[in-house]
């Protein structure tokens, strides 16, 4: 331990540039990374991050073909290849059959799978437990549950150095829900988000010696179409007087965190849950 402060000091002065590009695989191909949902919120300001990093994208959505293309050609004007598939994760025929298309596209580009970006996922109406369909919650928990399993599965299948794969890292996307529990809102929501935690935690240690890492992000209030979705368009500022700093975040802070659990820079991060919160 040094103790001399002056000495101190100057360490903290070196600049270090932050590369938060991906790992180079030894073959030459380059990495491609999946990302779930990635036609609006979250998900788009990943993928364009990430393709500023250096990332090629395959990206998903359920319904909005329009707005994923949009993300397609802002992924492409950066130079980086990128295609968007139809997918409703909830529907395991439908992932597995997404999956080996984008194995053969990866294959003609030139491209191996190295990440994924686990980050669909829907809220509903707020209601009080009382008041959920068993429709309501077989979908809740379809989409953000199964659905999140399915996927990482087939990640797990083509990254993991067991399958011959070159290593990876898959973030999947929780919610500081899932420590709140949401109340009076969608509990159903949160418990989705907390048994996607401790599968984060679990398949981590599992998969640790076989090159993929393996860590959720916690999302606060985000500023993002999801609110309009569950019938709150204004929520995400209306909460902002219960968040420490006063203010929702944006796609784009919560992009920042998943593109660097993304990179080399995250190499010995995993079983991790990371708070992106404004402190709530
Ligand atoms: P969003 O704006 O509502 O976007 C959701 C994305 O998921 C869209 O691309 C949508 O596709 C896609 N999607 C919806 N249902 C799907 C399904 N069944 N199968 C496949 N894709 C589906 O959401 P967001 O706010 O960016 O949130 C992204 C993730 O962060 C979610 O997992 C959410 O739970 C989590 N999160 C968000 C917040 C927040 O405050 N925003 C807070 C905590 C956690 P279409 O565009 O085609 O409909």
């Amino acid at each position: 331990m040094n103790n001399n402060p002056s000495e101190n000091n100057l360490h903290l002065n070196v600049m270090t540039p932050v590369n938060l590009s991906p790992m180079p695989s030894d073959d030459g191909r380059e990495p491609l990374l999946l990302i779930t949902g990635g036609s609006r919120g979250i998900g788009a300001a990943t993928a364009r991050l990430a393709a500023q990093a250096g990332w090629h994208v395959a990206l998903t959505y359920v319904s909005d073909a329009a707005s994923a293309g949009a993300v397609v050609d802002d992924v492409r004007a950066l130079g980086r290849r990128a295609r968007a598939w139809p997918l409703d994760v909830a529907d395991e025929a439908q992932v597995l059959a997404v999956c080996a298309e984008i194995d053969d596209w990866a294959g003609a580009e030139g491209l191996q799978w190295r990440g994924l970006v686990n980050n669909a996922g829907v809220v509903d109406r707020a209601q009080r437990c009382d008041e959920m369909s068993g429709e309501r919650l077989r979908r809740m928990v379809g989409i953000n549950l199964l659905g999140a399993m399915y996927v990482a599965r087939e990640a797990v299948r083509r990254l993991s150095t067991r399958h011959g794969g070159a290593g990876g890292s898959i973030v999947n996307l929780s919610s500081v829900a899932a420590r709140l529990g949401a109340a009076g809102q969608y509990v159903d929501y949160a418990a989705t988000k907390a048994g996607l935690d401790i599968w984060t935690q679990g398949l981590a240690r599992e998969v640790a010696a076989e090159g993929v890492r393996v860590n959720s992000v916690r999302p606060g209030i985000i500023d993002t179409e999801i609110h309009a979705s569950g019938g709150q368009p204004d929520r995400a500022w209306q909460l902002a007087p219960q968040i420490p700093m006063q203010r929702p975040g944006t796609a784009e802070e919560i992009a920042q965190t998943l593109v660097w659990l993304l990179s080399p820079q995250a190499s010995y991060t995993t079983a991790a849950i990371v708070e992106v919160t404004g402190g709530r």
